[in-house]
């Protein structure tokens, strides 16, 4: 058994209209695999059903072998399913290091001990979570002074901390501008090819997307065009249909 994750006929409707439209794909262990289309084509909708924070209207995901339809954001993130989340709030005013020794106190279920003296939990893991993402140097920082591209970096080191074994990321480098974007998608392919973690996400800048993912898949209005690599992608007649006639995504790549 070669999949992290197989998804089945996966239909999402609201009062007729159909978002997701019996869509059927699986992600390898250890591959980075995007998801595009056009804006409305479905691609969150998606994602949503297969965290749990939305219930599909017909057919299954499996998680490791194991279905997982249905169950509860909290039940299947447990299971390996990570999210990126934004950090907001009072989180923004913790420092970079103190978000990840949170998520690793939640992680190893030791909330409970929050106080002055749970600073001194986690700290060195911490760090190590922090040198993966190249932040190490900000790690006493606040938050609310970081630029937005070590934000986003926070962020996956937050979602890393529960050891996911896929890990999703829906439109990770919106709002970055084009060298972080790379960076940050290079700094997921390292952690795809160190770890052996399976990462699905979604992206608009076709460059990222043809430079890093091992596979891509292209919805639009709800239905699973095309699914291979680079070239057999580029070369797919519907692709082309969609995306040059009027599209925008390949224009973009073309103009970059
Ligand atoms: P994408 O992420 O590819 O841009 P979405 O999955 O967000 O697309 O949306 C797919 C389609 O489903 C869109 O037409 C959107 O308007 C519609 N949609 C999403 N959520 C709802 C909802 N709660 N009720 C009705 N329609 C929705
Ligand atoms: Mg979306």
């Amino acid at each position: 058994m070669t999949d992290i994750l197989r998804v089945e006929d996966l239909k999402k409707s609201y009062d007729g209209f159909v978002a997701v439209n019996g869509v059927s794909f699986s992600v390898a262990k250890g591959e980075l695999k995007a998801l595009i289309g056009p804006n409305g084509a479905g691609k969150s909708t998606c994602f949503n059903m297969l965290t749990g924070q939305l219930r599909p209207t017909k057919g299954d995901v499996w998680f490791d072998g194991e279905k997982i339809t249905g169950r509860k954001p909290r039940e299947i993130w447990r299971k390996g399913v990570g999210r990126t989340f934004q950090i907001t709030g009072t989180y923004q005013s913790m420092t970079v290091i103190e978000n990840v020794q949170m998520a690793l106190m939640s992680h190893h279920h030791k909330l409970f001990s929050f106080g002055p003296r749970a600073w001194k939990l986690y700290r060195e893991e911490a760090f190590e979570f922090l040198d993966t993402v190249d932040l190490a140097d900000q790690a006493d920082r606040p938050c609310s002074v970081l630029a937005y591209g070590d934000l986003k970096r926070l962020e996956l080191a937050i979602a890393l901390t529960h050891r996911p074994r896929l890990l999703l990321m829906d439109e990770p480098t919106a709002g970055m501008a084009p060298t972080a974007r790379v960076a940050l998608m290079q700094l997921v392919a390292d952690i795809v090819r160190d770890q052996g973690v399976s990462v699905l996400f979604t992206e608009h800048d076709m460059d990222v997307v043809f430079a890093h993912a091992h596979h891509i898949m292209v919805l639009n209005r709800g239905e699973l065009i095309a699914d291979g690599d680079a070239n057999a992608v580029r070369n797919n007649p519907r692709v082309q249909e969609v995306y040059l006639g009027g599209g925008t995504l390949f224009k973009e790549a073309a103009d970059a």
